[in-house]
Order: structure tokens, then C-alpha cells, then sequence
């Protein structure tokens, strides 16, 4: 046998199935759709700095995330009514107050809206936040939680139904009704929370990092986020930046303002600032002066940094 007709059938191969890429190719053309050009607006809350984002396909919404005060939900719902559009999901992105706190005001006025989160760890991450919060768990971080949020019990059978409201996607990819897709990754480690989803959005090389990214926003690293999140966030930080730093993408932290792939060295140097100066510090005073003076112009100070400081630089640590 020669090569010429080794080659033959191969070729013959090609042509044979040239129907049926054809055939594919005009069953994906529908979901090109995806293709949609999509906006994003962004709710910057006043309490915590706190981000929601709503994006767009022209037609419909998806909302990421929900806002810590009854309040600030009120002005987000304001915003989503002005676009005069159907709002077809609100997805969560972890299971902190900050981010779910507007569930029951936006669910109240939104009934048609799915309520959603990634994955069953982050739907009982925010049913096991609730409760801790209902039972006076509250660190003194954070106010009680809003009377609208009290978990549906036997002895409260009008509160918030968590277990039939929000329902679990089970898949890592989130499409706008008339175009457009989220593409979701729920696969980070422990960090600032213990389970979180980061969004992409290909059409727009957009990256929405949840509380993985703050921009001059003094990171959360109160309560039970021990220097092994702390670790595990900045290894994180470091993974993504190798992956998505090179197409340059526009970033959506959790909190603070748009930016861009700077934030994931500005976020490691923060953690790693942190780490230094908490293991060395005898009171959180210190530690919240020293964290002051090298990141003057970051926000919430009085909010994130003194309860981290507080969580994280005990009376009586000796840690030198
Ligand atoms: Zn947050």
C-alpha cells in the first residue's frame, strides 16, 4: 500500500462527516444566542461596600447577590424596576449576611425570580448563617438579623422558607432567558467563606470574584477564618491571576469599585501584610493602626478591620 491510497480513506472520513458537523453546528447556532451582548450594572451598597450585580441581555436579568440591609435591597429593586425587563434569577454567591440579607425583600417583590446558588454547601451554608444569626450568635460584627430573614420554624411558621425559596442550580453554567451565559466555578477552596461562586462571562471577559477579591475594601478575616483560610485565599488569588490575568479581563470584586487584575497582588499583599503584623501584635489596637497607616485610603476600617482585628489579636495573645 502507498500513500497515496493510506490517504484516501482518510480523506473519504472527512467528507463523510462533513454533513454531520454541519448538522452540529446549525444545532449550536440557537444557543449562540449566548453570544448576546450583555450589560452589567453594579449596586454599590453603603453598608459593608458591598457589590450586587445585574446583568443583562437587552430582555431579561440575572441579579448576583442581594445586599446586607432590607434598605439597600429596596434601592436595588428600585434599580432592577427601571430597567423594565423580567429579573429571572437571583443568584447568591456564599453563604455571609452581606450577600443574602435582601433575599426576602427582593423574593417578596420579585415572586417570579429563582432564588438560587451553585451548589447544596452553599444553600446550607446560608441556612446555618441564618439560624446562627436568629439565635444571637452575632459576634457583635454585625447587627441581629433583619426580622424578614428569621428562619420558617414550628414556632415561627411565617418566617423565610430557606430550604423551598432557594434552589440549588446543579450545574456550572447559568443562561439568561434570550441569550447570554454565566459561566460558574464553585470549585475554590475554604477562604473568606467556606464555600464560594466566582462568575466569568466570556462575551464580556468579565470576572466577578465574589469576596475572593476586594478592591480598597479592608478584607473580612473576622471570625472563623483561620491563618490557614488565610493561606489557602492567597494561594487562591495567585491561581486565578495565573489564569486569568493574561486576557486582561474587567473585575467585580465583592466589594469596592470595578478594577482590573491588579487586585489579586494588591488582595495577597494585603493578606500577607495582615498575617505579618497580626502574628506580631499584642492587641488588635496595633494591628488595626499599623494595617491603617499602610492602607490609608482602604473603606470600611471601623467595620471590617477593627472585628477582623478583634477575631484575629486576642487580649493576652502572645504570638511573638
Ligand atoms: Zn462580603
Amino acid at each position: 500500500m502507498n500513500r497515496e491510497t493510506g490517504s484516501e480513506p482518510r480523506a473519504r472520513t472527512i467528507w463523510a462527516a462533513a454533513p454531520l458537523l454541519l448538522a452540529i453546528t446549525t444545532a449550536l447556532i440557537p444557543s449562540f444566542g449566548n453570544a448576546a451582548s450583555l450589560s452589567v450594572d453594579v449596586y454599590a451598597g453603603q453598608f459593608a461596600s458591598v457589590n450586587s450585580f445585574l446583568i443583562s441581555n437587552g430582555n431579561t436579568m440575572v441579579l448576583i447577590d442581594a445586599q446586607r440591609k432590607s434598605r439597600e435591597a429596596q434601592k436595588l429593586a428600585e434599580l432592577i424596576r427601571s430597567k423594565h425587563q423580567r429579573l429571572t434569577h437571583i443568584l447568591i454567591t456564599h453563604g455571609h449576611t452581606d450577600h443574602f440579607t435582601g433575599i426576602a425583600l427582593l423574593h417578596s417583590q420579585f415572586p417570579q425570580a429563582r432564588i438560587v446558588v451553585a451548589t447544596e454547601a452553599i444553600k446550607r451554608d446560608i441556612k446555618e448563617y441564618a439560624i446562627y444569626m436568629d439565635r444571637g450568635g452575632a459576634t457583635g460584627a454585625e447587627p441581629a438579623l433583619e426580622p424578614a430573614l428569621k428562619p420558617r420554624s414550628s414556632e415561627n411558621p411565617e418566617g423565610f422558607d430557606y430550604e423551598g425559596i432557594i434552589q440549588v442550580l446543579g450545574s456550572d453554567t447559568l443562561e439568561l432567558d434570550g441569550g447570554g451565559l454565566l459561566e460558574l466555578d464553585s470549585g475554590h477552596p475554604p477562604t473568606e467563606a467556606m464555600h464560594m461562586t466566582t462568575v466569568y462571562i466570556r462575551s464580556l471577559n468579565a470576572l466577578f470574584l465574589s469576596d475572593l477579591g476586594y478592591n480598597h475594601v479592608h478584607l473580612w478575616l473576622g471570625d472563623d477564618i483561620d491563618t490557614a483560610r488565610m493561606l489557602a485565599w492567597k494561594a487562591e488569588l495567585l491561581r486565578l491571576k495565573a489564569v486569568y490575568a493574561p486576557q486582561d479581563p474587567r473585575i467585580y470584586p465583592g466589594h469596592g469599585d470595578p478594577t482590573d487584575a491588579s487586585v489579586f497582588d494588591a488582595d495577597v499583599r494585603y493578606l500577607d501584610d495582615f498575617m505579618r503584623i497580626a502574628a506580631g501584635a499584642h492587641a488588635a489596637a496595633e494591628l488595626i493602626t499599623e494595617m491603617r497607616t499602610l492602607y490609608p485610603d482602604y473603606r470600611e476600617a471601623d467595620f471590617f478591620l477593627k472585628y477582623s482585628a478583634e477575631a484575629q489579636v486576642r487580649p493576652g495573645d502572645s504570638r511573638t
